[in-house]
């Protein structure tokens, strides 16, 4: 009888989407913290401003120059420092610019001061101290950048030996920072759930006219089709994008078999889904994969598709609340992207409906799956 519970226990906690190696926080804050509702473009570049502003002075007082800083900060013993120091040198170009992205509206340099370079977006960051009235605001957010530095730090630090979605091997990958400023892209993995959860996520979007992508894993595919036959699973992903997540939601960088995974997984969703038949694209579980599979995606006409906005929907610790919060904020700061979320869990479900008031307010552009697959049609 323990025995049982503990391994139901263990089924729901851990299997599919518990990250192989994850981090021991996430990162959100209570967006109600914030001056104003987010309703107009306006004021999504005004939220952008202080959002990228709160980071860039989590990442100036942290710094990460040697192995022993970075040691420290992560907990890993032998992290990789060039890696670190490649994404920090990355993301220092990435806030310079959505920082003069978000100032475009301005009309004074008194209520947007320029800032061309690090050094100067830096002073600038600083610039605020902890006493005004946006107190409570402010430091929530520098809390929340304390932690997501954290999280990308360590991603970085574990990179290339574990890799993930923090950085590309190859330019041929795609993780959403390709996209022009307020293009975001949807997606949902894991699926197709066991329950009726997908059915009711593609049904909402579908109402919505919202195309995603569904990262679904073979053998889910293999066990609907049995239960459902094809034209149900046809139904269940009309006028979203049906993709491979692998046949197992293992780690296909050391996976022996993962030229079968990939190929039994594209057999299925070919048949399902045959008008993508030969735009063969993939999300690998974790973001784990190698050079070699990024080849043969390629030869398959297809892509590996990584993310830049992790919802961690599925995480237990994070309430549906929550996470659209953190989701919010990372759109704020990132102001472009693909954001991943999965389609077996009801949290993102709920949220929708406010992500999308929150898009169309802020006159953000969601791209459709196609026009990603097929963007010289656009
Ligand atoms: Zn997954």
């Amino acid at each position: 009888m323990v025995k049982t519970w503990i391994a139901s226990v263990l089924l729901v906690a851990l299997p599919a989407i518990s990250l192989a190696s994850g981090p021991t926080k996430i990162a959100s804050y209570d967006r109600t913290l914030w001056s104003e509702p987010i309703d107009s473009p306006k004021r999504f570049d005004r939220a952008s401003r202080q959002e990228i502003l709160a980071f860039v002075r989590v990442i100036d007082s942290n710094p990460l120059t040697d192995e022993a800083s970075i040691q420290a900060f992560t907990g890993i013993k032998v992290p990789n420092t060039d890696g670190v120091e490649r994404w920090l040198s990355e993301t220092r170009l990435r806030l310079v610019d959505n920082y003069a992205a978000a100032s475009l509206p301005c009309v004074t340099t008194e209520e947007c001061p320029s800032a061309g370079d690090w050094q100067t977006l830096a002073l600038l960051a600083n610039k605020v101290s902890i006493v005004s009235a946006e107190d409570r605001w402010r430091s929530a957010a520098l809390g929340f950048y304390s932690t997501y530095l954290y999280e990308q730090v360590r991603l970085a630090a574990l990179f290339p030996g574990v890799t993930s979605e923090i950085a590309k091997l190859d330019e041929r990958e795609q993780n959403g920072f390709e996209l022009a400023d307020r293009q975001f892209v949807l997606t949902f993995d894991d699926g197709p759930s066991r329950n009726s959860e997908s059915d009711k996520l593609a049904e909402l979007l579908r109402a919505n006219g919202q195309e995603a992508f569904f990262f679904a894993l073979g053998e889910r595919l293999s066990d609907r089709l049995k239960t459902q036959g094809l034209k149900a699973l046809g139904d269940l992903y009309r006028g979203q994008c049906l993709a491979s997540h692998g046949y197992s939601h293992v780690p296909h960088q050391k996976l022996a078999g993962w030229e079968k995974s990939l190929a039994d997984t594209r057999q299925l969703t070919g048949q399902i889904q045959p008008e993508l038949a030969g735009k063969n694209w993939f999300r690998p579980p974790y973001g784990q994969r190698t050079r070699e599979q990024v080849a043969y995606i390629d030869e398959q006409g297809g892509r590996v598709l990584l993310w830049n906005i992790d919802s961690q929907d599925w995480n237990a610790r994070l309430s549906a609340e929550a996470m659209r919060d953190r989701v919010i904020t990372l759109m704020l700061l990132w102001r472009r992207g693909v954001l991943l979320f999965h389609d077996i869990h009801p949290k993102v479900r709920a949220v929708l409906p406010q992500l999308n008031v929150f898009m169309q307010q802020s006159d953000l552009t969601p791209l459709s799956c196609l026009q990603l697959i097929n963007p010289t049609d656009n």
